[in-house]
């Protein structure tokens, strides 16, 4: 399930994407957090020795702590269940999925226990029922509030993940949606910072949308991917 060592054509290919995102952003910094489900460690580490991408996001906390290595940088992007939580949380830089109650309760709870300040985004579901997880746009700003009152956890931002088979403009409205939001969360609370949307088939209209962070996969590691 694991792959083996990425090639020469790869990273040629990841160089090319960077060019391209470079252009559409027109002079702002894009993060990239390379999608890195089933990739392996080897490949990941010649991807970030051969380019600037410098953080791993990962879906799935048991693949997580299989690759884990204090070398790179590590997100969790995927549904996380709660009981898996103690497992990455001294691992991770930033929890993007962050959509419920129970999760930021046992975030708190388990950075408290490392005396760590996990930094979080908020999920938005703005394809609604067509993605599961995230919370729905009309609740991001009460949701937001009440990550306030956890001492172990602070708001870094919002996440989105649209869903595959929308029009381009249908799309646009999920973006603008969480541009919206993004743009509130940056005008009531101070550390606010990243809007993560964009995966490999939509991150040019993502980052022409406002994402500053985008999450692409199989655009880098190829369909072999998963
Ligand atoms: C898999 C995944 C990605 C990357 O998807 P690609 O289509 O391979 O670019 C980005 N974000 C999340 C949350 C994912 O699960």
């Amino acid at each position: 399930m694991i792959n083996s060592v990425m090639g020469k054509v790869e990273i040629e290919r990841a160089l090319r994407l960077l060019e391209e995102i470079k252009k559409a952003a027109a002079g702002r910094e894009i993060e990239i957090v390379a999608a890195t489900k089933t990739v392996s460690f080897e490949t990941i580490k010649e991807l970030f020795d051969n380019t600037p991408i410098k953080v791993a996001g990962e879906n799935r906390a048991q693949e997580l702590m299989q690759k884990y290595h204090p070398s790179v940088l590590w997100d969790f992007i995927g549904r996380l269940q709660t009981n898996k939580v103690k497992y990455i949380i001294d691992k991770v830089r930033l929890i993007q999925s962050l959509d419920r109650r129970n999760l930021l309760e046992t975030i708190n709870k388990e950075a408290a226990k490392h005396n760590k300040v996990q930094d979080v985004l908020l999920q938005i579901n703005t394809g609604k029922e067509e993605v599961k997880g995230g919370v729905n746009p009309e609740e991001a700003l009460e949701a937001a509030s009440a990550i306030q009152n956890y001492a172990n956890v602070r708001l870094k931002g919002i996440m989105a993940v649209t869903p595959l088979d929308i029009s381009v403009s249908e799309r646009q409205k999920c973006f603008d949606t969480a541009y919206g939001i993004f743009a509130q969360l940056k005008q009531s609370y101070k550390g606010i910072e990243y809007l993560s949307m964009g995966m490999s088939n939509d991150y040019i209209q993502a980052i022409e949308s406002g994402a500053n962070m985008i999450r692409p996969g199989r655009a880098i590691f190829g369909e072999r991917a998963y």
